[in-house]
């Protein structure tokens, strides 16, 4: 089949001949239909997040299921699927709770094994791991909710806890924080939504974002979104990842807010210097985001299927599996706005 692949760090990924996956027992093989370029594949390709040479990356997809390992009961050929970033061994205490995005045991196509910039991409566990699609919800879309989205939504649903007319502030608008937004406004919030680029913040607006903040001066912009909000934001999102984004954040809130660190953190920048005397005194919330297990998916997908939330608004781009190297160097520099999704 063919694939995605890349032999270095940073070395543009080419398309070459791979072996199809093979389908160990409680696994399914699924043709890759559609899947999108996310910034975490770009982590991985850049060395942030170290993976085995050669490297198929890819973690957001959508497809169908073209082989069943043996126990498989809940998946079957020909199903219309998709996964969770995460998949969770099936077996343990946290996966046994419905908490697979934390398990200790997890696999993650694209990272620890091969991912679906390819024809067919191998998810373990299926039973556990694997979310049959509603027919409501085509591929492209639904290659957007494995990762940005579902970590969007479970990022302000559970962990920001945004009631209606309660105020979320989403410092960075790409794939998840566009996400957010759009979950934001589903759920009733009002949200402000921050970043440096005029053109992403455009783009928020359109999906709904109540306030816009240029935040190339974050000191300004943690003022603007206090007074926007009368006093600061319910719950607050870091949707990029960054130590001095992730403490405006914190800054942004109200007293009893919650931030939710959504951007992964890596190497040096694990070590952040979060205001912990803000954190303290106003009794906030600090709280870590890893995406979103398979049983909790049903929810969002209801919303999507009855048109409350459209991921689809989110996708600006799909390309074909040749253009896949290019779009995830290309996330080298900052670009338009929305996901780009590939189809193999
Ligand atoms: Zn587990
Ligand atoms: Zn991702």
């Amino acid at each position: 089949m063919r694939a995605v692949v890349f032999d270095e760090v940073g070395q543009v990924p080419t398309v070459r001949e791979v072996p199809e996956p093979e389908c160990p027992p409680g696994a399914v093989v699924v043709a890759v239909r559609a899947t999108g370029v996310c910034r975490s594949d770009w982590h991985a390709w850049r060395g942030h997040d170290p993976v085995a040479l050669p490297h198929v990356p890819g973690h957001e997809l959508a497809g169908e299921v073209v082989r069943v390992g043996d126990g498989v009961v809940r998946v079957r050929v020909g199903d219309r699927v998709t996964v969770p970033f995460v998949c969770g061994c099936g077996v343990c205490d946290y996966c046994r709770a419905g908490d697979a995005q934390v398990c200790p045991d997890q696999y993650q196509p694209g990272f620890t094994g091969p991912g679906s910039f390819a024809e067919q991409v191998m998810l373990p566990a299926a039973d556990t791991n694997v979310v049959v699609l509603p027919d409501e919800v085509g591929f492209v879309e639904a290659a957007a909710l494995g990762c940005r989205f579902a970590t969007a939504f479970r990022a302000v649903q559970v962990h920001g806890r945004v009631a209606p007319g309660q105020w979320l502030a989403v410092f960075g608008c790409g794939g998840v924080g566009l996400s957010a937004v759009l979950v934001g406004r589903a759920l009733g919030a009002r949200v402000v939504a921050l970043d440096v680029s005029p053109a992403a913040l455009e783009r928020a607006a359109e999906l709904g974002a109540d306030e816009t903040v240029d935040a190339a001066d974050l000191d300004a912009a943690v003022a603007r979104v206090r007074s926007l909000t009368d006093g600061g934001a319910h719950a607050s999102l870091d949707a990029i990842g960054s130590p001095t984004v992730a403490a405006a954040s914190v800054r942004s809130l109200r007293r009893r807010g919650r931030h939710v660190q959504v951007g992964l953190l890596l190497g040096a920048d694990a070590a952040t210097g979060l205001p912990m005397d803000l954190v303290v005194a106003h009794e906030l919330e600090v709280l870590g985001s890893h995406g979103m297990a398979a049983v909790d998916y049903p929810a969002m997908l209801d919303l999507v299927r009855r048109g409350e939330l459209a991921p689809a608004a989110l996708v600006s781009r799909v390309v074909e599996l040749e253009q896949a190297g290019a779009a995830l160097a290309a996330l080298d520099h900052p670009g338009p706005p929305g996901i780009t999704v590939v189809q193999p």
